[in-house]
């Protein structure tokens, strides 16, 4: 089958390669469309290291083409999407049933294991999620980003009538900003450099745009909220940067949710004496435990809009353009895709 394989820093292969075998608890899913994702670009950064070679692409839809001998609940021809985590039940993390991501053994499809920018991925039975036929594809490869999303927004903590503030107003952003509102938010507000995903999360919903290149984003989070700041402040770029602006934000016994996801290596610098003085609570959100059915369900139901946040949908050959497209943040890109 043709594929995507990163074989180090910055070397993306479109290539001939194996199809996946199957175990028998597995089954194999025909690609119908992979979003590339910040986290995408971290691996072919550097910032973030993986094993390789390896096909990333952990945000897919696809049909089953292939069921193993063990599997159950899923039949050859469905529509789905697939959690990409995989756990492995048995381990401290996954015994004490935290609903995290913390499995010590932990295998993400796309990340440690080969992913879905290919004609073909395989990933346990009982990772996969039954979609609609109506709902497109790459309406679908964004469900993983919407799970994610999901546990932001429960991390978050935002209560019915609270004022709240997203830091990035990429896909995430505008994501995450719809279910802020779903969620009972009076207002939110989104703050970017770009102009145009400003306008873009404006018509999404987004009651504020703060471009932070030309307006201080404190002045203007004060002066919506008559100096008080921010009751909930979401970081959804993943940037030590944007985590300071989160803080300076959120006001007096707010709470910060820090959802992008920043190079290994980043390092935030911080006054210890601010976060005593606003007694801030101060959440993280990783990757998406047990909110797949939830995602599946709000793509379903046609209250989030998903359509607008996707601007390229390329063809696999062109996915180094596509790579291009989104690290560089080009003019008019949210969320590039890929069709094998
Ligand atoms: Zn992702
Ligand atoms: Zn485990």
């Amino acid at each position: 089958m043709k594929a995507a394989v990163l074989h180090g820093i910055r070397d993306l292969r479109v290539e001939e390669v194996a199809e996946p075998s199957l175990l028998e608890n597995e089954v194999l899913i025909e690609v119908k469309a992979a979003g590339i994702c910040g986290t995408d670009i971290h691996f072919f950064k550097g910032e973030w290291a993986v094993p390789t070679p390896l096909i990333p692409g952990h945000e897919f839809s696809g049909v089953v083409s292939k069921v193993g001998k063990g599997a159950s609940g899923v039949r050859e021809g469905w529509h789905v999407v697939a959690e990409p985590n995989v756990v492995c039940g048995s381990c401290y993390f996954c015994k004490t049933s935290e609903k995290n991501f913390f499995c010590s053994n932990l295998k993400a499809t796309g990340v440690d294991t080969d992913g879905a920018f290919a004609e073909f991925v395989k990933v346990p039975a009982s990772n996969v999620y039954k979609i609609p036929e109506a709902m497109s594809f790459e309406e679908a490869a964004l469900i993983e980003p919407v799970a994610c999303c999901v546990r932001g927004i429960d991390q978050a903590g935002i209560r019915l009538g609270d004022f709240v503030a997203i830091i990035g107003s990429g896909p995430i952003g505008s994501i995450l900003a719809q279910l802020a509102k779903m969620n009972g938010a009076r207002s939110v507000l989104v703050s970017d450099v770009s102009d145009e995903r400003l306008e873009r999360a404006k018509s999404l919903g987004a009651d504020h745009a703060v471009n932070s290149s030309k307006e201080d984003l404190a002045e203007a989070v004060g002066g919506l909220t008559g100096g008080v700041g921010a009751d909930v402040a979401i970081e959804a770029v993943g940037k030590p940067e944007t985590v300071s602006q989160a803080i300076a934000i959120a006001r007096k016994g707010g709470r910060v949710n820090i959802f992008g996801v920043a190079p290994q290596d980043a390092v935030l610098s911080v006054k210890p004496f601010d976060l005593y003085a606003k007694e801030l609570t101060i959440t993280t959100s990783y990757r998406s435990p047990f909110t797949f059915q939830r995602a599946v369900g709000l793509a379903s139901s046609g209250r989030l809009m998903l359509k607008p946040l996707i601007t390229h949908v390329l063809p696999l050959e062109e996915i180094s353009e596509a790579f291009e497209m989104v690290e560089g943040r080009k003019q008019g890109v949210m969320k590039a895709m890929v069709k094998p």
